[in-house]
């Protein structure tokens, strides 16, 4: 039977050439990159390597780039880095209701701690209105952090415009481009974005593995005290061959990022067509055209997403309902419940996140074995009126 992972939004695969990379640094190239001896000398230098990687997809330069444990270090290291920074100038933040987890329980925290924060609502496709935001600004308001791109519904939000607002009201804005960075251009030359985090294992680097974009100028206070690692952003030796690792796959999702764009979405629509002309009673959740090329999350109507997640994966079909971090919990995803879905439509959810070792044969397998599962669920669904085919 063929075995089909269709759940890069909650990881991926690290790349075999991005092993390769790594592999040395296990090995021979051990040293501690702070030692002034050979073996340090020699680490140091490719440690300088990967950030100009890093820095070379986003756009930036080096010096602004620093590496971190994973994506959420990154979110918390931005948003209290800049609370704490700023907490004289005002205590006010801004950020949405669609967040992950990373940034919501973050800003949840600083709300214990003193700080207040405004949650923007979104619309039926997962967008937030600018006026809204604008009206949200006040004296008070030192921070907006708003994500890149949702990673539930893929929705992409206006970071330019965000970031043009953000700087005419002198706010500081971090995005958390965790499910944007090589998936979809990120140019910090081009956008107005002061603080950016992402994470190695949402694009074929491994897990346990972040980096964060401060701005130059940009003021935040340190989380991590210790050594002077990470020029005093963040204390603790350096993970070098996690971020070798994290290096080759931005080298690489550099250079094969318009390829891959092109390849995904041509897969998500062969999928999206396949399904609509096979299940009815089938409805999109996230934006029409400003989305991830990878991400399709779909309500499939009186049904429950977490037994066609089941039944998927009985078939090798790995898919999910909602964001990793969240699955085991039976609530509705609380990015569709913020976009007005009823709880039930929420609950009928499925996330499909395309990557690039998913084949059209994939693709074909999952319309293949899917509208079966959706048949044979819906005939037990005491909501659905199976001898006539419609709803009750
Ligand atoms: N932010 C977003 C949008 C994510 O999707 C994730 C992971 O799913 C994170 C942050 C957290 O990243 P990490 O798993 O590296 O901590």
């Amino acid at each position: 039977m063929r075995r089909v992972y269709m759940d890069h939004n909650a990881t991926t695969p690290v790349h075999p050439e991005v092993l390769e990379a790594m592999m040395p640094f296990f090995r021979e190239h051990f040293g501690n990159a702070s030692s002034i001896h050979w073996a340090g000398r020699e680490v140091r230098q490719y440690l300088d390597e990967a950030r100009e990687k890093v820095a070379a997809l986003l756009h930036a330069s080096p010096e602004e780039v620093i590496f971190t444990g994973c994506g959420t270090e990154s979110d918390n290291m931005a948003i209290k880095g800049v609370a704490f920074a700023l907490r004289e100038k005002g205590r006010h933040i801004i950020t949405t209701q669609v967040e992950h987890h990373a940034v919501l329980h973050t800003c949840q925290f600083l709300e214990k701690v003193g700080f207040r924060v405004t949650y923007l609502p979104v619309d039926g496709e997962g967008m937030i209105d600018l006026e809204e935001l604008r009206r949200a600004i006040t004296k008070e308001t030192i921070l907006i952090t708003i994500m890149f791109a949702n990673n539930e519904t893929g929705t992409i939000f206006p970071v330019r415009e965000i970031g043009k607002m953000a700087r005419e009201k002198g706010v500081t804005f971090h995005t958390d481009a965790v499910q944007a960075v090589g998936k979809v251009p990120v140019d910090l030359q081009q956008l107005p974005i002061d603080l950016l985090s992402l994470s190695g294992h949402k694009l074929y680097a491994p897990k346990g593995i972040g980096a964060q974009y401060i701005r130059k100028g940009i003021r935040v206070t340190s989380l991590i005290h210790g050594g002077a690692q990470e020029r005093n952003w963040r204390a603790g030796t350096e993970n070098i061959p996690y971020i070798i690792g994290l290096g080759k796959a931005s080298e690489m999702a550099l250079r094969d990022l318009p390829k891959r764009r092109a390849y995904l979405a041509g897969l998500r629509d062969r999928l999206y067509q396949g399904l609509t002309e096979r299940i009815p009673h089938m409805k999109l959740n996230g934006h029409a055209t400003q989305r991830l090329p990878n991400t399709l999350n779909l309500s499939f109507l009186y049904i429950e997403g977490e037994s066609l997640l089941l039944n998927l994966d009985l078939e090798d079909i790995a898919v999910s309902s909602g964001s990793a971090c969240t699955s085991g919990s039976l609530d509705p995803s609380h990015v569709l419940l913020a976009m007005g879905i009823p709880p039930e439509i929420a609950q009928s959810s499925i996330r499909f996140s395309l990557g690039w070792n998913n084949s059209e044969e994939d693709v074909d397998y999952v319309i293949e074995v899917l509208p079966r599962i959706v048949q044979r669920l819906r005939d037990i669904s005491p909501l659905y009126n199976k001898r006539m085919g419609t709803l009750k």
